[in-house]
């Protein structure tokens, strides 16, 4: 999971479309995949919470928080995604599945990894 979102920072296209399960891809994946890493700028990943997926598990479950800048807005995906283990890159991506945002805690370290806490970033109050 964080190999896919390495491939979205440095806009590995090939390696998101390989890694996209073959039953689950659409004739336009590598045109919508070109925009999505395209418009936006990814500022960082905080893995939620894991279900299994280590090396000997055939499937997995990781929550994760990726925030992204867009424009002049940030902005987060929050999605629970489904693995399955079985191509020679470690694993495809089987479904995902959209959450509502989270909201880190106003002291916590903020999830674009500046360094700041939460409340001094992008949880400022403007
Ligand atoms: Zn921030």
């Amino acid at each position: 999971m964080r190999s896919r979102y390495s491939a979205y920072c440095l806009k590995n296209i090939d390696y998101l479309i390989q890694t996209h399960h073959p039953t689950r891809r659409k004739s336009n994946s590598r045109r919508q995949i070109t925009a999505t890493v395209n418009g936006v700028t990814w500022l960082g990943l905080t893995v939620v919470a894991t279900q299994a997926g280590q090396p000997e598990d055939q499937t997995g479950v990781v929550e994760f928080v990726a925030v992204y800048q867009e424009g002049l807005q940030a902005a987060q995906l929050h999605e629970r995604s489904r693995f399955l283990s079985g191509n020679r890159v470690g694993g495809f991506i089987w479904m995902g599945e959209m959450l509502p945002p989270l909201k880190p805690n106003r002291n916590q370290p903020c999830w674009c990894h500046s360094g700041k806490t939460f409340k001094q970033c992008h949880g400022k109050k403007r």
